[in-house]
């Protein structure tokens, strides 16, 4: 079964963003312009506790409206970024609220809700894995790497416990974009999607149509039962995730890779499988999960 096919239409978006309605330095314009002109298709801005902006196109840009909801946890924070709400959903959580609360109101109002960042966060598994109704989780946000913050840009070590654990979700990467110097246009999703407007964009992020990247493409991605076969730009190193700790063969190193297989070992009664695409410069790319009991062969 074909799970990725990159020769259809793809749209290259951000889905978190900070404008000077809240912490960040450019104002929506200015962020709408920057994310144009590097080629972007669509960007949510999701501003602090406020739906700052109203869905509109900018240019061939789709932006849609969107929030970020933030709570206190016990040892952790946790953010909860809501992609196209309707309005009043700002309104709709306080401060005290769960951050299952968000994620149900978020729903509610239409909206995709997405886990933010949590390696920066310090999220726990048992804290994740008590949420339900999440669109995608980053695996990748980029403010909250080097230089801007401590060198936790990367959540998918915490992503696989929770995988392991049951909780699979697919993964995006955002830029969470402030402006301060260079935060922007960094990590997108590709989404497969034959029209660009927000709610197809919707509809094709529930779907998990995508994959997370900061550069390096997957061209296509086949499961047959047994094998996961990839075909991508070239990278130097193609890696297979999955809930084990150990799997033969899972890295394929070198240069210029463009293929890499992973068949299953009989009686691994692997959970799930993912695979993580690294560039010569050392960008990554990452896919979503797949279950092999749930893929049609
Ligand atoms: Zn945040
Ligand atoms: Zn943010």
């Amino acid at each position: 079964m074909i799970i990725w096919d990159g020769s259809r239409r793809l749209l290259k978006g951000n889905l978190h963003l900070h404008t000077t309605f809240s912490d960040g330095r450019a104002a929506p314009e200015d962020a709408m312009e920057m994310y144009y002109q590097a080629g972007y298709d669509f960007l949510a801005i999701t501003d602090h506790r406020k739906v700052s902006v109203k869905s509109t196109k900018y240019k061939s840009l789709t932006v849609i409206q969107g929030i970020e909801f933030d709570f206190n946890l016990p040892g952790q924070v946790m953010h909860i970024v809501g992609v196209g709400p309707k309005e009043g959903v700002a309104e709709a959580v306080e401060r005290f609220f769960s951050p299952q609360r968000a994620i149900d109101e978020i729903n509610k109002a239409g909206g995709c809700a997405i886990l933010a960042h949590p390696a920066w966060s310090m999220n726990t598994p048992a804290v994740i894995s008590s949420l339900c109704g999440l669109t995608a989780a980053e695996i990748y946000n980029t403010v909250s790497g080097l230089p801007w913050n401590a060198d936790r840009a990367d959540s998918s070590s915490i992503l696989d416990v929770c995988g392991a654990n049951g909780t699979i979700l697919n993964f995006v990467a955002s830029d969470d974009a402030h402006f301060y110097n260079g935060d922007q246009c960094q990590s997108y999703i590709m989404l497969a999607c034959e029209e660009n407007d927000e709610e197809s964009i919707k509809a094709a992020l529930r779907k998990g149509d995508f994959y997370a990247t900061q550069g390096p493409k997957f061209e296509k991605i086949e499961f047959d039962g047994e094998t996961m076969r990839v075909w991508t730009s070239p990278a130097n190193a193609i890696v297979f995730f999955s809930d084990l700790p150990w799997m033969a063969g899972r890295s394929k190193c070198g240069e210029g890779l463009t293929y890499a297989e992973m068949k299953i070992q009989p009686g691994l009664r692997m959970r799930y499988m993912r695979v993580m695409l690294i560039d010569e410069n050392g960008r990554r790319a990452w896919s979503n999960p797949i279950i092999p009991e749930e893929t049609p062969k």
